[in-house]
């Protein structure tokens, strides 16, 4: 193989080699003040991520960020399972995969009132509308819906959620830390996101940034005991978590949020949507179909590219799989029923214009490889000319 491996898989994403040295040092105690210097060094990381991630750098909302040892589904319960009770009522968005997930979860803690539409589709708003009432009291989304490459409306769910005064809970495990992300314009409550994604961050850990208004609303007596949610709120104060830490990888997730600090979230943002566009236009340009309808109130994810097979290799998808990985370029095929369907592309993390612009030319040779024709010097060109 020629060149280097390139990761472009919807989490995990590459890590800088600042990262990957942080896991390799020495190993202390989690309850020393050498651990807890980490913590509050993501800690601090994380604040500036969850409530600086907009385009213009402009501040929204209060609260404390939490890491926790276990990937962002693990957040996700935490965060139901303690704002809730059997008597509760659980509105759950699902237009895909991690939607789904959400609401399963919701499943084992509450009574749930689903709102789903086919997955790559738009949410109605009238449907959001009619299902929140005041006898909710939780509403989850997911904001970047990884499993089909939508953005979905979180200001206007959030919206309705607010006009109810139910808590509202979002996963943006593959926005944030790459895309916009407003917790008090949104009235989001509890944001989740996970450490692979990207933050560019090892697997293994996710975060949360639980809102004042949901810690007076969170009760962990019913919530798994791993996840009870005032504890590691306390343990959070001293820069601790109640059990164990995963050293190496809040050492690692430290640097990660510091070097997102050092590129400022406006650039961040402004390049993450920069290379999404590089990628859509590429693809586009090899003659491919988006995936996912954009059509209504959501949009095209700016972290993860989405994109229709072609009908003809379908019924082979796993020859142009192979073809890529040949290449040793790693990509997702779609998720469920939408395996052999599409194929996904990420641009989270700390990505090169050029890795872009090889993401397309690799697609573009694979597919010629299993008989489709392209142009794979237009899809270069196209990703190319939306590229600084
Ligand atoms: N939510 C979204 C939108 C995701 O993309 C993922 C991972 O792909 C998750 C949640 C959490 O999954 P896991 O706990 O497997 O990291």
């Amino acid at each position: 193989m020629s060149e280097d491996f390139l990761l472009l898989n919807p989490g995990p994403v590459p890590l800088s080699d600042a990262v990957r040295r942080a896991m390799d040092e020495p190993m202390v105690s989690h309850r020393s003040d050498a651990f807890e210097a980490v913590y509050e060094r993501a800690q601090d990381g994380l604040a500036y991520v969850f409530t600086q991630s907009t385009p213009e750098g402009s501040t929204t909302g209060t609260g404390t960020p939490l890491v926790l040892n276990g990937t962002a589904t693990m957040g996700m319960e935490m965060a139901v399972a303690n704002l809730t009770d059997d008597d509760s009522e659980v509105v759950a968005l699902v237009n895909g995969k991690f939607g789904r997930r959400f609401k399963r979860i919701a499943d084992r803690h509450a009574r749930v009132t689903p709102v789903e539409v086919e997955w790559g589709q738009s949410f109605d708003l009238e449907a959001v509308d009619d299902a929140i009432t005041d006898e909710t009291d939780v509403v989850t989304v997911v904001h970047n819906e990884t499993s089909t490459g939508l953005l979905n409306p979180v200001r206007e769910v959030g919206d309705i959620a607010r006009e109810h005064d139910a808590l509202f809970v979002v996963d943006g495990v593959t926005s944030i830390g790459g895309d916009e992300f407003r917790i008090d314009d949104w009235n989001v409550d509890v944001a989740i996101t996970d450490g692979q994604k990207a933050l560019a961050a090892p697997p293994g850990i996710s975060a949360l940034f639980v809102t004042d208004r949901a810690v007076e609303r969170a009760d962990g007596e019913s919530a798994p005991f791993y996840e009870d949610m005032d504890w590691h709120l306390r343990k959070a104060d001293q820069h601790q978590t109640p059990f164990t830490s995963a050293v190496p990888l809040f050492r690692a997730l430290a640097v990660a949020v510091e070097e997102i600090e050092a590129e400022g979230m406006p650039d961040r943002i402004a390049r993450h949507r920069e290379q999404a566009r590089a990628f859509r236009e590429g693809f586009a340009a090899l003659g491919l179909a988006g995936f996912p309808d954009a059509d209504g109130p959501t949009e095209l994810s700016n972290t993860l590219t989405a994109i229709a097979l072609p009908e003809t290799i379908r019924s082979d998808a796993g020859a142009f799989f192979d073809a890529v990985d040949e290449r040793n370029v790693s990509i997702s095929g779609g998720q469920a029923h939408l395996g052999g369907e599409i194929f996904r592309v990420s641009n989270m993390g700390n990505l090169t214009s050029e890795q872009v612009v090889r993401g397309v030319r690799t697609v573009g040779e694979a597919l010629g490889d299993v008989g489709v024709e392209c142009d794979v010097d237009a899809g270069v060109a196209a990703a190319r000319d939306q590229l600084d």
